[in-house]
């Protein structure tokens, strides 16, 4: 009796279920659609903050310019501005009403920036101007350096004298812009693959370095470097460097440790000068091409900066085209003895490739500790890499130009980052090397994120979630990090208002 009752309430259980799954779909269509799209959007960067007084109003003037952009590009493709390369869309983004906005939009911090490629190449150019500058054209060679007597190796004139014979100059000026530049008519066709990118990338660096590395001239490029990031509304900056050799006209040179506090005493004089910036630290970065000697070298000088200089000194990177370079495994039992005090940042998966030592770089930097990952674009590829990564809270510093201009992704919205940023990863967004390819400070990287690696329906609190990250995942220590947010949120309103009024 009990058992025969108890199978038809079973019976009548399984029954009801039937009824409601079937009728679930069809019922709760509507509803299970917009419950989707909504944990979606909560999911995504700065999906979960909510809107501050004022700020969803300054949303809708945003957002009604995004879309209108975005969706005019829906009709006409080829005009939609980050499907192009950045050399050929400059100067449409700068007419571009949501890159305005962005210009003025307090955006942080930058993390990931390279020593001789912060400054716009214009101001690179006026250098060429200043005294004392020789320059060799001679045996397919053109090369400038400063001199007080130029020495025997180079057929060495002084550039002035030559600007005052328009015979003996010809097209002179001209060439040397076009060596201190990756900008071109047709980038797309100059650069076919990544491998002619970087060879001109590195002709660039390699071209200004004797000119950028005499040591007034470093000191007031660095100067200028802050002064664009801080007319572009970023308050704070950590550099990679490769700590080059400066020198003065009397042949004196400087060392690693000198350089480094070099760099720190411009940063306290600019930090005067604008006392809402609010400081700049530094990343050691030499080359990834050294023997395990020159590497074991190198964290000796690492050792001694942080030493001297504890709160100055950031950390430590290996930098240089990776798909060329020594993996980190080669280097792994060295860095692994790295002192603890030394934080990693590692330029790691900036590559095309899949299963080559180059992505798995990616797992190696997660391994050796990396506070935090420079560009990851492989990252999406190892999915426990991303899973540790989020566990122990590693940002991995995007820089959209960057891996466009060299070659990674033509078209941004096929960026494989946008990933990073529907699922809410711990990412910030930076320039990596703005002077070399005709960009200038932070904003365009901004705009180019915004606008292609994420929705469309990406709003103002995504911009806000990304220039908050850039204090949450910087080095600065925890009481620095709260002043900086306690500033950036006044900075935030003011803007905020503007937006408004
Ligand atoms: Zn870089």
């Amino acid at each position: 009796m009990f058992t025969s009752l108890s199978n038809v309430i079973k019976l009548m259980v399984t029954m009801k279920l039937i009824i409601l799954s079937s009728a679930l779909p069809a019922d709760n269509y509507w509803n299970n659609r917009a419950a989707i799209l909504h944990e979606e959007e909560v999911l995504s960067l700065g999906g979960n903050l909510t809107f501050l007084p004022g700020e969803r109003s300054a949303n809708n003037i945003l957002m009604t310019l995004k879309k209108k952009e975005i969706d005019e590009g829906f009709v006409k493709p080829s005009k939609f501005l980050a499907s192009n390369n950045f050399i050929k869309a400059k100067n449409e983004i700068e007419k571009s009403d949501v890159f305005k906005i962005i210009k003025r939009m307090p955006k942080g911090a930058v993390l990931h920036s390279h020593d001789t490629a912060i400054v716009s190449v214009d101001w690179v150019y006026n250098v060429t101007f200043l005294d004392n500058l020789y320059v060799c054209d001679s045996n397919d060679k053109l090369l400038l350096h400063f001199f007080d007597e130029p020495k025997n190796d180079c057929d060495w004139k002084l550039l002035s004298d030559l600007r005052k014979n328009t015979e003996l100059l010809g097209d002179l000026d001209e060439r040397i812009f076009q060596k201190m530049t990756m900008v071109v008519d047709d980038p797309d066709m100059a650069y076919a693959d990544v491998d002619t990118a970087w060879t001109k990338f590195m002709d660039v660096f390699i071209f200004i370095e004797p000119l950028l590395t005499y040591r007034p001239v470093y000191e007031a490029h660095y100067y200028e470097g802050l002064r664009q990031l801080h007319e572009d509304n970023v308050m704070y900056l950590e550099l990679r460097s490769l700590l080059p050799t400066l020198y003065e006209l009397d042949g004196t040179t400087y060392t690693p440790l000198e350089l480094c506090e070099i760099y720190k005493n411009v940063t306290d004089k600019f930090k005067l000068d604008y006392p809402d910036f609010i400081g700049a630290k530094l990343i050691y970065a030499p080359l990834r091409f050294m023997s395990i000697d020159e590497l074991k070298n190198a964290i000796n000088e690492t050792n001694k900066m942080k030493l001297k200089f504890p709160d100055f000194f950031a950390g430590f990177d290996l930098v240089g085209q990776e798909d060329k370079g020594i993996p980190l495994i080669t280097y792994a039992d060295e860095l692994k003895k790295m002192s603890n005090d030394i934080e990693m940042y590692f330029h790691a998966g900036e590559t095309n490739w899949y299963g080559a030592s180059i992505d798995e770089n990616l797992l190696d930097a997660v391994l050796l500790g990396a506070k935090r990952i420079g560009h990851g674009f492989a990252i999406v590829k190892h999915p426990k890499v991303l899973k540790m990564m989020r566990e122990k809270n590693i940002a991995i510093e995007i820089c959209p130009i960057s891996n466009q201009v060299l070659g990674l992704v033509k078209d941004l919205r096929n960026h494989p980052a946008n990933i990073l940023f529907s699922e809410g990863y711990p990412v910030v967004v930076s320039n990596d090397d703005p002077g070399i390819w005709g960009g200038k400070a932070l904003s365009y990287d901004f705009y180019e994120a915004f606008m292609s690696l994420m929705s469309r329906n990406a709003d103002i609190r995504a911009l806000k979630q990304l220039a908050m990250n850039s204090i949450t995942y910087s080095s600065l220590n925890e009481d620095d990090k709260i002043k900086a947010m306690d500033l950036f949120n006044q900075k935030w309103l003011v803007f905020v208002d503007e937006l408004n009024s």
